[in-house]
Formats: structure tokens, sequence, C-alpha cells
């Protein structure tokens, strides 16, 4: 049946940002596919692709393809190239859509399409129609044929001619256009398919890498592009950068190939790599179904770019700096002296502690072997037949020959198996030498562990593999920290060069031959997702210090790390606040109050009102002297920040203030309205005017318990508070305390169990200097939440409550300031 229509998809090669684009490789196909087989779905009697006479003739074969027909006119003058199509063709409404959008929404534009000939039925007339709305890239524009001719003949303006819409859409007082506002299911405005520059070229194969993990072909529905825009694949991109340089080993690349092929990253690889299997690998894991467009030999702009993880063995300073600079960097087993630009730190490979902390150390991420060695013989008598040579892929200390005939001298009818990179190797003219065999390195080699009685290996991947394959396993340390860490690990080695028949000997009879399986008893060996584990790691948040609220030049220095989190302090403040997470932001609604309280205090927050209202009467107390009136002939306005049900309110209140409350929770405040009938305002600090909603602009005192250590950006908090504080009133705060016992005592437990939204930890020692920056003298700072038994002198001796050592203890937390908790009372100057 006839439609009247024509579809033509705008094209040329000439892209300056991106050259050759429509012809670029995207999931197997050339990018123009996808966008020809999207719109074919749309209804026409011609699909044409409308370009310049030099892409032509390159164009045409896809064309083809996809069942369009190529017309070539200007390059420039796309105007002209549209209506010198429409004078070969009898078509009413022409269909624009361009070749930089793989992902169209093609129901949408039938359905533009649709409405723009019903609107064109009656007598008035439709010129040019759009949805708006539609995510950037995914759109089309629907014009009549006659009336762009028309508009083309009235202009001479090159703007309009270089575009197409603006002839029509630019000239509203003749043209009738319209731009509406697509359906809800079409809606999307902050969504970016189109393909512009590089990194939304890595976000269309990031969307292609969701399509095929999900088994989607295409053309693609609305619904599948928008899944996959909303995806974590999609949403937090990795830039994987592995170490390609000669005597790094082969480890590295093919720990983030693998992790790419699973988790749909990118891999980043220079071209001045200087490891020699790197193409042989690549095309190893392209072949189990890696896609090429995942390999990138250019880190693109922070623009599409959230977390770069690097696993390249140790970076300079200057590599550091650069791959972080505005985007979350995470490192894996990175033995660089510079890990401070580090978010994140991920150690796989047990490494020899030197001085830094990881935020995770976890062997269980290394991939082992399915297939096992029978460990039925007796350990005394193991049979050496078979024995590995395998020097990480490359041999940088020349061992592998010295080391194979040291076997064969103590093993002369065992078959000796040596790994070596290149066929032109000088030690291939010994193949075939008695029982010792040449061999190029083997893909899945992980699996063939088993079948060695013996693996002679560098402390790396291969070792550990082979111990959980159950081999014999033997290190050639080279370096010293390579022999410092077989030590560590428990690992048989030689560390004499010439592998002397004694040197061999011991390690042979080295209780360690058979080594112990890592310590893994915690995950019980279970296998981890590495690819898994990244994706959320890179989903993970970089914050700057919520008092100063702008990241540093500098890295700020790290104060702890673990698995969900990275502190730091402030260069500029001081502050320690909470650098980056992996942690969902909370939302504080009823369920906070009714089911984490209770999580946390085993009771709930309203079952608790009176002995929390009991620590606000002492609190209060202690406000009333710092006030120094002397005389109550005046109430002083208190204003409480974070109030929830109120106990402080009602605290204050019988200590002869005026209370005002705010919540971000509007259950609490309905309560404090309705049953203790205080004036309260449900807001989210510092969006709140106290002068309209309580008709004061500044307060004698605001307060804040337990409420300081959630603002992210407290800085704002701070300068409010100060302006709604009367000059010579007070602040007055609780908080954790960053020097009490727990803090002191373990350092890194006490960042662990820090509870995830708490951004800032306030050390009482510093807090004078913070809040200076705000207009405020600190008056009294108050130790609380004492508790002996969190003392390491009660927990080694057991001492128990009311006995003497424990008295002891309790008065030294209280002199020394040791509480866990911290009252700071401060004045407005
Ligand atoms: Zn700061």
């Amino acid at each position: 049946m006839k439609t009247n229509r024509i579809v033509i998809v705008q094209c040329r090669l000439s892209s300056t940002r991106l050259p050759g684009k429509a012809l670029k490789d995207l999931a197997g196909k050339p990018l123009l596919a996808w966008v020809l087989s999207s719109m074919k779905k749309v209804k026409a009697d011609y699909y044409y692709v409308a370009t310049d006479s030099d892409s032509y003739e390159q164009l045409l074969p896809v064309c083809r393809d996809y069942g369009f027909k190529c017309f070539a006119g200007p390059l420039d003058d796309v105007l002209s190239r549209f209506t010198m199509l429409l004078d070969t063709v009898k078509a009413k409404t022409v269909i624009r859509a361009t070749a930089d959008n793989p992902f169209l929404f093609y129901e949408a534009a039938e359905e533009s399409a649709e409405l723009f000939e019903e609107k064109n039925k009656g007598k008035s007339t439709c010129d040019y129609l759009t949805y708006s709305g539609l995510p950037h890239g995914s759109g089309v524009e629907v014009f009549s044929a006659d009336s762009l001719k028309k508009a083309a003949s009235e202009t001479t303006d090159p703007y309009d001619h270089e575009h197409v819409g603006p002839a029509l859409y630019n000239h509203k007082d003749r043209y009738n256009c319209e731009f509406i506002p697509a359906p809800n299911r079409y809606n999307f405005p902050d969504f970016r398919t189109t393909i512009d520059t590089y990194s939304d070229y890595l976000r269309a194969v990031s969307i292609m890498n969701y399509m095929k993990a999900h088994n989607y072909q295409g053309p693609f529905t609305t619904e599948e592009i928008m899944e996959a825009c909303r995806s974590n694949t999609v949403k937090y991109p990795v830039v994987l950068v592995p170490s390609v340089v000669k005597g790094h080993g082969t480890g590295h690349l093919r720990r983030c190939l693998s992790a790419a092929l699973q988790g749909g990253f990118f891999v980043y690889i220079p071209d001045d790599k200087s490891l020699a299997e790197t193409d042989t690998i690549v095309a190893e894991y392209v072949n189990e179904g890696l896609s090429k467009n995942q390999i990138i030999n250019s880190i693109p702009d922070e623009s599409y770019l959230p977390a770069i993880i690097t696993d390249t063995f140790e970076l300079t300073e200057n590599q550091l700096k650069e791959l972080s600079k505005n985007r979350s960097l995470i490192s894996i087993d990175e033995g660089s002296r510079y890990t401070e630009y580090c978010d994140y730190l991920l150690d796989i490979i047990p490494s020899y502690k030197c001085e830094r902390l990881a935020n995770k150390t976890d062997s269980s991420f290394i991939t082992m072997p399915q297939n096992i060695r029978n460990q039925s013989n007796s350990e005394a008598e193991k049979i050496v037949e078979r024995v590995l040579i395998c020097l990480g892929g490359e041999d940088p200390a020349n061992l592998t020959m010295p080391a194979a005939q040291a076997f064969r001298k103590k093993f002369p009818d065992a078959k000796i198996t040596a790994i070596i990179s290149n066929a032109d190797n000088p030690y291939v003219d010994y193949a075939g030498g008695p029982n010792i065999e040449f061999i190029k390195p083997i893909p899945g080699l992980r699996e063939k562990l088993f079948e060695y009685d013996i693996v002679v290996t560098h402390y790396g991947l291969t070792a550990f593999e082979a111990v959980y394959a159950g081999c014999g396993v033997i290190l050639l340390p080279t370096t010293k920290l390579h022999r410092k860490l077989a030590e560590k690990y428990d690992f048989a080695f030689v560390g004499d060069k010439k592998i002397s028949d004694s040197a061999l000997e011991a390690a042979l009879t080295s209780e360690n031959l058979y080594a112990k399986k890592t310590d893994d008893t915690e995950t019980g060996g279970e296998k981890k997702s590495l690819s898994a584990f990244l994706r959320l790691l890179a989903a993970g948040k970089r914050m700057p210090c919520p008092v100063c609220g702008k990241l540093p030049s500098q890295p700020d220095l790290v104060i702890s790390r673990n698995e969900s989190r990275t502190y730091r302090r402030c260069a500029s403040c001081g502050m320690v606040y909470m650098a980056f997470t992996t942690i969902e932001d909370k939302k504080y609604q009823k369920a906070y109050f009714f089911e984490d309280y209770k999580k946390q205090y085993g009771k709930t927050y309203e079952e608790d009102f009176d002995s929390i209202k009991a620590q606000g009467m002492r609190r209060a107390g202690i406000i009333k002297t710092l006030c120094g009136t002397g005389n109550t002939e005046s109430e002083k306005n208190i204003f409480d920040i974070g109030c929830a049900y109120g106990p402080f309110l009602a605290a204050a209140t019988d200590s002869g203030f005026n209370p005002f409350g705010t919540d971000i929770s509007e259950d609490a405040i309905a309560y404090v309205q309705k049953k203790l009938k205080y004036p309260a305002v449900c807001s989210a600090f510092p969006d709140i005017d106290t002068a309209e909603e309580f008709g004061i602009a500044q307060f004698d005192v605001v307060t804040m318990w337990y409420v300081i250590e959630h603002f992210k950006d407290l800085g704002s908090v701070l300068r409010k508070v100060s302006s709604i504080v009367k000059k010579g009133g007070l602040f007055a705060f609780s908080t954790p305390s960053g020097e009490g016992v727990s803090a002191v005592s373990d350092k890194d437990h006490f960042y662990q169990i820090s509870p995830t939204d708490h951004y800032t930890i306030w050390e009482p020692s510093r807090a004078n200097e913070i809040l200076r920056l705000f207009g405020f003298k600190v008056e009294r700072i108050v130790s609380t939440g004492h508790h002996p038994e969190r003392f390491p002198s009660i927990k080694k001796s057991g001492a128990k409550p009311g006995s003497l050592k424990w008295k002891l203890v309790e008065a030294q937390s209280h002199a020394k300031r040791l509480g866990d908790t911290v009252e700071i009372y401060c004045r407005k100057i």
C-alpha cells in the first residue's frame, strides 16, 4: 500500500570529530547499518541515504545490504541535497534521520509520522513536526516535501542550507512547525544516544555490550534501548588499564581481558606496548567473545568515563596523577609509592605489606583451576615425572634454560616442559634435547597445570593457580621483593641464579614445596567474580571535603581504607572525611527511625525518648551555664536541627528555653507538632528560612545532636548555622569522636564500623580550627560515651565493671577525653 512517505537518512563520511564515523565498526557492523535497520521499521515507499559524491561509493554496499538507495548531492548544501532527491521521487511526507544515531526510537518515528499526516488531513496544515524530549540522538524529524522545497527556494541563509530543519522552523512566520512533547514512553531528555564524539562512541559500545549480553539482536525497541541506558553497564563504564610492558608478565593483561569479557569493560592498550605477546593474547579473548570495540588505544576524556581501573604492577606518580584526574581511580595490586592518588586499592595477589593499606585484600578473586591433582599419594612419596617451567611468558633473567638443565640433571627420567614466548628464542635450538621440550605459551594454561608434578615459576598468578591445582611449586625469585614474598607466603624457592644442585635440593626437600593454600578461609575458598566487584567499585563516588566543598589539586592524605570506603584528611581545613564510597546514599524517611534505629539500639526511638531527654536536660544545663545570663527574665530561643521526635525540645522547654525544631522526617515533625505541640518544620537543612517559618531570623542557641556528621555539604550548613545564631550566641553539637578510645586503639576498625552515612569525623583537638572558619570559637568540649570495655587493657585483662582496674580506666577515659562521642559547645564571635 502506498504511504506517500520517504525515509531519508542523512550521512557523510567527512565528520571532523570522528572521521569515517558512519562506517566505523559497532558490535560487528558499520554504525550506518544499525541506523538503516532501525529506520527500515518505519513504513515508507522509499528508503534513501542522502550523501555527498565523495562518500557515495563507500556507502553504497551498506545501503544495498539494508534495502536503501543511495543518493549523492552537494556536501555542504544539505538542503539542496534533500530537494534534489525529492525531485526524483513522488513523496508527500519526509522522515529525516541522521547516520550518527544507531539507537533511534523507530516506534516514536512511526507515531510522529502518523501524527503529522493526521494533522494534514483537515484544512489546517502542518509543515514540520518532531517529538521533543527523546534522548539526544533517538529522534527523527517529519516534514512535508513540498514545504521543504518551497522553503529551500526562499532562503539564502547558509545555516539553513547546511542543515535542513531550520529552513522551516527558523521561519515560523511562514511555516507551521510543531514541537510536540513526546508521550511518556519516549520522554527521556536526560539520556544521550547520539554519536558525535569518541566518548559518545564508547557509550554506544557499552549499550551494544548490554544488548549482546541480553541477546537483543536489533533493530532495538525503545524499551530495550532504555533498559540498556539505565543499566550499570552503560551508567558506570570502566576502562581497565593492564600492564603491557615487557618484564611484567602476561598475568595483568589476561586478568583484565577476562574481566572485560565478563563485565563488558573497556581495556586500554597503548600503541607503544612493549609486551610482545599482547596481540596474541588479545586475539585469544576476542575469539572467546570479547568485542574488538572494547579494546581502546587512547584514554578518552571524562565525559563518558567515571572509572579507571589499573592493573599495572607499578605506576609512576605522573601516570597516577593523570589517570585520577576528574574520575575515580581504582588500582589492583598496585606497587607504587604514590597510591594516595588511588581512590581504592584492591590487592588480589597477596603483596608484601610495605607501608600502605589496601581497601580490600582478597586472593579469592584469583580464578582458581577446575582441574585439581589427585592428592592421594602420601606427601613423602611424591614422584617427579613431569616438570613445567613457566616464567611468565617472558624470561627477563634468562632462567629458563638453567632451570631446565638443573631439573634434567636431578630427574634424568622426568619429562621437562619449558614455556618460551617466541619461536626465535635461542633456546629453541635445544628443543628435542633429552627429555626437554620447549613450547609456546599455552592458552588456558590454568587448566593444564594439574598435569605437572612440579611447576617452576615466578611469584604471581601462575604460582597461586599451581598451588590450587595441587602441584609442587618452586619459585625463582629475581628481586629481593619477590624473595620476601616467597618467604612470606610459604613458597619453596631457589634464590640462586645459577640454580645450583644444592639450592634445588633445598627447595625440593622444603616443607613448602607443596605450599599450603593461601588464607582464604574467610570465604571458604569460594570463587568470586572480579568483574562484578569491579562494576560495584566503578559505581563508587569520589567526594570532596564536605567543609571545603572542592577537590584538592593534590590528593589529601589517606587516613584509613576499608572495603567500601576511603577516608582522607583535608589539607586545607584538617577535617577527616569520607573521600570515596561504594555505598548508595541513604534516604532518611520514616523507616530510618522505625527500623534503623531499632536495628542499632534494640528499641524504637520513641521507646528511647525518656533517656534521650535526660541527656538533653544535661546538655541544656551546660548551654544555660554558657549563656551566662544568670537570670531567666527573658526566655531564650533555641533551634534544634534534626530534632527527630523532639526529646531535646522537651528538655529545652523544661530548662526554660523557647524550643523550635526542624527535621527531614515528616513523621517525626508531625509527632512534634501534634503530640508535643512545639513549632517545628519539615525541611532538609540548610534549605529553611526561619524568618519566614518561625518569624525568627537569629536564635540564641542552635543545636544539632548526632546530625552534623550526616551532611555532605557541611560548609554550606555551617555558613547557614552561623547566619542564624546571634552574635554571642551558642552553637552546640554532638558527634562520634575521632579521638576516642575506639579510634585511637584501632583506627582502621573504627573507620570500618563508622556508619556509611557519616561523611565527616570530628577530632576534638581540631574542632576549633574548623569552626573558626565559620565565626565560632569553641567554649567547651565534653567527652562522652566512656566505655572502659573498649580499652585494650580491659580487653586483655578481662577486668569486670566495678573492679579497681575498671574504675581506673574509666577515670583515665574521662581525664584524657577518650570517650567515643563528644559534645562541642562554641560561641558566635
Ligand atoms: Zn576541608
